[in-house]
């Protein structure tokens, strides 16, 4: 069983004694169909008082002004801590800095640190330049130490598609964690153990920086497949084999949905697990669902 004493208070129980503190991501609506369908999803998700709300960044910064006006209306909207998240791949420093600044200026004080995927004509390790950042963990080093942002950073309990082997990739978490990380989300999974393993093994290498477990509720079956086989994320074949059987069923596949991520989510909690990140998908009733379910229990 994980190892759970690696997570310290900034997860710390909250009222039932079991209810795990939770967070949710959206990214910036693309439509004006979208955008309306997007507040009240924000404003319904908000009301279960979540510890922050965190807002995508677009590959290359293709949503870098959406992004930064998206979160901050969630701020003056919500008035809950929200996160916005900021890759460096590609950008100079100093645009980065004008970024930081706008994010500041619009009450937010969470940058969820990343370097984003590298685009097809640049390889890792990067040329060195000192004109952009050539790690995470030097990012994640110059946000705390310029502006005092608080930091997450992402974490892969199987493997970044990038990395050799899941040591490697252990020892890169632990970089951006030693740089000054308050927490790491993970990238969504299905199976709890390959999560406890994980936090084993982080422990294991000395990484103390809570590891949230990020949950994506199931609104799509078919694109969540393809959208995880990108992230080479697995999805198991009990899973595969429940959603076969309520293809043509849009309620089933809903109630199922909610089934698997409520069971999912109390199963961490049962385990200790103190903060659950969620992948809204810019979605709330199957999270809010799967949430009431999990007070209740
Ligand atoms: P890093 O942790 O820096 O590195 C990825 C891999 O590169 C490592 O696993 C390792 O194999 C190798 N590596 C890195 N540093 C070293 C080192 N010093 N030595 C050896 N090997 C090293 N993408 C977006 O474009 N926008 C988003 O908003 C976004 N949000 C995300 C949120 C979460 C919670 C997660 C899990 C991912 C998100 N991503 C987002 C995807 C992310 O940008 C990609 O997965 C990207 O390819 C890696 O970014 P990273 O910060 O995890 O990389």
């Amino acid at each position: 069983m994980a190892v759970l004493n690696v997570l310290p208070s900034s997860c710390a129980f909250v009222m039932p004694s079991t209810f795990p503190k939770i967070s949710f991501e959206f990214f910036p609506p693309k439509t004006e169909k979208a955008e309306a369908a997007f507040w009240p999803a924000v404003h319904e998700l908000a009301a279960l008082k979540p510890e922050f709300m965190t807002v995508t960044y677009g590959a290359g910064g293709s949503t870098k002004d959406k992004t930064i006006e998206t979160a901050s209306r969630m701020v003056r909207e919500t008035g809950l801590p929200i996160a916005a998240h900021l890759t460096y791949i590609n950008t100079l420093i100093a645009d980065l800095d004008a970024i930081e600044k706008q994010l500041l200026a619009g009450g937010i004080r969470h940058i969820i640190a990343l370097r984003g995927d590298l685009p097809p004509d640049i390889s890792w390790p990067l040329e060195i330049d000192k004109n952009y950042y050539q790690s995470t963990s030097e990012f994640v080093h110059a946000l705390k130490r310029k502006f005092g942002f608080e930091i997450s950073v992402a974490a892969y309990p199987e493997k970044h598609p990038d990395a050799p082997s899941l040591d490697a990739d252990i020892q890169a978490l632990k970089l951006k964690c030693d740089a000054g990380a308050d927490r790491a989300l993970t990238q969504f999974f299905f199976d709890n153990d390959v999560y406890y393993r994980f936090l084993d093994e982080c422990a294991a290498a000395g990484i103390a920086t809570p590891i949230c477990p990020g949950l994506v509720p199931i609104h799509d079956f078919d694109a969540l497949v393809k959208f995880a086989a990108k992230c080479q994320a697995s999805v198991p074949v009990w899973l595969h084999e429940k959603f076969a059987r309520v293809k043509n069923d849009s309620e089933g596949a809903k109630n199922l949905a909610i089934e698997v991520l409520t069971d999912q989510a109390m199963d961490l909690a049962k385990n200790g697990v103190r903060h659950i990140h969620f992948y809204t998908l810019n979605k709330s009733a199957i999270t809010t669902e799967a949430i009431h379910a999990l007070k209740a229990a």
